[in-house]
């Protein structure tokens, strides 16, 4: 028996971490998020294959860090496990831009802080190691280029080629996530050659789902927002309206459902479970409702670290949380009779 090389490690670990472009774009974006932008522009060549570029006008990445932002297990987020409890960013592993490196032909940061006069563009080697690195003024904030995704894996490569229309669809479901999430960010996304999704800053929750959604189907929305006693925890909830034409409203797969958990995307768990059951019982149909549901909770109510997507979390008082979606949903969709009047009338 021998033990891996460190370079054959990094490269099992970065290929379970970026699974596929959107993943890129994931990372990619929510380092943004955490740099504090308020306009973040998403930009692909060929379906992302060739190039994806992710330009924000965050803090920048202060001189001092440049030499560690692509090494594997380096941030500047937490400075060990006992900080999850009171975590407010997106990452904290330290891991995405090292496996981004690990798995692209060429990664090139180009950066600038509100301390410089000048920015600067840095190239990075596989392993995370600066490359090269020149002077470019771009205004403050960071654009971070990957090109050639998968370069020197052939199999996964096939694999990113014979799924892009699904991929393409996925990209814009979680691009729209985040712009549902972030009313105060600008987010542009671009697919070459024209595609473009335009979401502006907007004032309010609210504005901003007229925003992405329009009016018609804001209309006939239904708010929910409950703070609870017993936990740090707030819902915010937007579901159909329990007499709502349901045609715009539904769909045959959760293609329009948003959960997030302090913002946080998140597959639907639990939440999802609920709110599906209570919505089907009472429209009796098989569609899945849309749905924007956020959870604000205390970081130290809950673990995210459950796998490196970070979309899954459990949570220390559950029941709670599983008890009130129970009751109010059971109440708000009450199942409809059964249309018993044809029998009387016979
Ligand atoms: P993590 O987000 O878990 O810290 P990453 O590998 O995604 O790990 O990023 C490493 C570090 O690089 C971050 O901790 C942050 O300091 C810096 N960084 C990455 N992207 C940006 C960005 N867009 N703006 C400012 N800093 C960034
Ligand atoms: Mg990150």
């Amino acid at each position: 028996m021998k033990s891996l090389s460190t370079t054959d490690i990094r490269l099992l670990c970065s290929g379970q971490i970026i699974t596929d472009i959107s993943s890129v774009i994931k990372e990619l974006t929510e380092n943004s998020m955490d740099a504090k932008s308020t306009n973040i522009s998403i930009a692909l060549q060929s379906d992302g294959l060739k190039q994806i570029t992710v330009t924000d006008n965050g803090t920048g990445i202060p001189l001092n860090d440049r030499d560690l932002i692509c090494k594997r297990y380096h941030t500047s987020k937490i400075q060990g496990v006992t900080q999850l409890s009171t975590l407010r960013s997106f990452g904290f592993r330290g891991e995405a831009l090292n496996s981004i490196c690990s798995v692209a032909g060429k990664v090139t940061i180009i950066t600038q802080t509100l301390d410089e006069p000048i920015g600067e563009k840095i190239e990075f080697r596989p392993n995370g190691e600066i490359l090269s690195r020149s002077h470019l003024s771009v205004g403050i904030g960071t654009s971070v280029i990957v090109e050639n995704l998968f370069v020197n894996f052939p199999v996964r490569k096939k694999f990113q080629e014979s799924k892009l229309k699904k991929e393409s669809k996925e990209i814009q479901k979680m691009i729209t996530s985040y712009g549902v999430a972030n009313p105060e960010i600008r987010f542009v996304f671009r697919s070459d050659p024209s595609v473009t999704i335009l979401k502006q800053i907007a004032k309010s929750f609210e504005d901003n789902l007229v925003a992405i959604f329009g009016t018609t189907l804001f209309s006939q929305l239904f708010k929910i927002h409950y703070v609870f006693k017993e936990i740090q925890a707030e819902i915010l909830c937007f579901i159909p309206q329990n007499t709502s034409d349901l045609k715009i409203l539904t769909k045959s797969r959760a293609d329009n459902q948003f959960y997030f958990v302090n913002k946080r995307p998140i597959q639907g768990s639990f939440f999802a479970k609920i709110i599906n059951k209570k919505f089907r019982n009472f429209s009796s149909s098989r569609s899945f409702p849309f749905v924007v549901f956020m959870l604000t909770i205390d970081p130290s109510e809950y673990d995210v670290n459950l796998n490196p997507k970070k979309d899954n979390v459990l949570f220390h008082n559950k029941e709670i949380l599983s008890e009130w979606l129970e009751k109010t949903f059971s109440e708000y969709y009450i199942p409809k009779q059964k249309d018993s009047s044809k029998n009387e009338n016979i």
